[in-house]
C-alpha cells in the first residue's frame, strides 16, 4: 500500500465521486470527505477513510486531515472540489444563495488549503489541486455570484501557487466547462435551470465526470519537479 494520502472534498457527487473512485481503483489511501455519508458506501477497504466534513467548518476538516495523517501518513494531496451553483438573477435572487455560494466555494477551499499546507510545507512536498470553472475565466447569464465565486478561486490558486512555490508545492488549477452532475439541480428558479438544460442540449451535453477525474490524475502524476498550472477543459461545441 502507498505511504502518505489524497484528500477529495465533495466526494460524493460528480466530479468529485469520479475522482474518488479513480484514486480508490489505482489503490491510493484516500480521505474522501463529504456530508452525505450515504453516498459513500460503495467505498470501502482498509485504504478508504471516510469523513462527515462541511467544507465550511475549518476546524472539522483540518481534525479530519489531522486523523488521516495518524494512519496513513502525510497528506500529499488535497482537491478542493466541493461546490455550490446557484444560478439566479442578480435583482431578485435571495442573497442567502449568494452566502452560501461563496462560503462552500471560496472559504470551503480556503479551508482546504490551510488545512494542509502546514503539514506540506514540514515535509517541501504536496500538491494541490482546486477545481475552478471555464465559469472563473468568462461570463455567463444568471451567473453573476457563481462566477465571482470562481474566479475568486483561479486568483486565490495563482496567489497560494506563488507563495508556495518555494516550499516545493504545486498548485494547480482545473477548470470545467459543463459537466454532467447534479450541480444545476440546486439550483431555485425553474425557468434558468430549464434554460441552462437547454443550451446544455444545444451543445450536445457536458463532459462526463470521469474525463475530469482522469485530468486531476494527469496534474497529479507529473514528477514532482514539475507543476501544471492550469487545465481548462470544456466540451468542443461549448463557446
Ligand atoms: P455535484 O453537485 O455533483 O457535487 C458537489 C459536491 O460538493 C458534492 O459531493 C457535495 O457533497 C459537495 N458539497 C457541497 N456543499 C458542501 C459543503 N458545504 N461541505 C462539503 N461538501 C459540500 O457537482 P459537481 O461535481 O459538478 O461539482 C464539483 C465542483 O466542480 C464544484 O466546485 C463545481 O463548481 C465545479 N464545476 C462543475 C461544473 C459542472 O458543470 N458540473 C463545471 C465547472 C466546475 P455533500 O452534499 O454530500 O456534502
Amino acid at each position: 500500500m502507498k505511504s502518505g494520502f489524497i484528500a477529495i472534498t465533495g466526494a460524493s457527487s460528480g466530479i468529485g465521486k469520479a475522482t474518488a473512485s479513480l484514486f480508490v481503483n489505482k489503490g491510493f489511501n484516500v480521505l474522501l470527505l463529504a456530508r452525505r455519508q450515504h453516498l459513500l458506501e460503495e467505498f470501502s477497504g482498509d485504504h478508504v477513510m471516510k469523513v462527515e466534513v462541511d467544507v465550511t467548518d475549518e476546524k472539522a476538516l483540518k481534525e479530519a486531515i489531522g486523523k488521516a495523517e495518524e494512519r496513513f501518513g502525510a497528506v500529499d494531496l488535497i482537491v478542493n472540489n466541493a461546490g455550490r451553483m446557484l444560478l439566479g438573477d442578480i435583482t431578485s435572487q435571495n442573497s442567502a444563495e449568494w452566502k452560501e455560494m461563496y462560503d462552500v466555494n471560496v472559504l470551503g477551499v480556503l479551508n482546504g488549503m490551510q488545512a494542509v499546507l502546514p503539514s506540506m510545507k514540514e515535509r517541501q512536498r504536496g500538491t494541490i489541486i482546486n477545481i475552478g470553472s471555464i465559469a472563473g475565466r468568462k461570463t455567463f447569464p444568471d451567473h453573476a455570484a457563481y462566477v465571482g465565486t470562481k474566479f475568486a478561486v483561479h486568483a486565490m490558486t495563482e496567489n497560494v501557487r506563488e507563495e508556495a512555490a518555494g516550499d516545493n508545492i504545486r498548485v494547480t488549477i482545473i477548470a470545467p466547462g459543463v459537466v454532467e452532475t447534479e450541480l444545476l439541480d440546486h439550483t431555485s428558479d425553474d425557468g434558468i435551470k430549464q434554460g441552462y438544460k437547454d443550451w446544455k442540449a444545444s451543445i450536445n451535453g457536458g463532459l462526463e465526470p470521469d474525463v475530469v477525474a482522469e485530468t486531476v490524475y494527469f496534474a497529479y502524476q507529473q514528477p514532482s519537479s514539475v507543476t501544471i498550472r492550469e487545465i481548462d477543459l470544456a466540451p468542443t461545441k461549448q463557446q
